[in-house]
């Protein structure tokens, strides 16, 4: 994918709906590429200073940029994990259920 591809995600990316697949990919493009690092930056500081503007709060927007970003990466890594990890609880849970039944045919 190419930049203007990634661009694509940014406002979804700010509305909070990107799936961690998604997520993931522009979090990782962002961290190569320093042009998209900075328009992403750029938009969240236009997006999160007028709706501060209007609604009032603080306008430290760099700091909260990061803190931003990083719930993003946490909450993509969690979502990772726990997409990687079902499959595996699912197959468990078949594995032992039909461990029960067989002990029960058995017994
Ligand atoms: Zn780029």
């Amino acid at each position: 994918m190419e930049c203007r591809d990634y661009r694509k995600y940014f406002r979804p990316f700010w509305d909070g709906e990107l799936d961690h697949v998604e997520r993931r990919a522009l979090l990782q493009h962002i961290d190569s590429c320093k042009a998209c690092a900075e328009e992403l930056k750029v938009q969240y500081m236009l997006r999160e200073g007028m709706r501060r503007l209007e609604y009032g709060g603080t306008l430290d927007l760099v700091t909260d940029y990061g803190k931003v970003m990083e719930e993003a990466r946490h909450r993509t890594s969690v979502e990772r994990a726990a997409y990687i990890m079902l499959p595996l609880i699912a197959l468990s849970a078949i594995v032992i259920s039909f461990l029960i039944i067989l002990g029960g045919i058995v017994i």
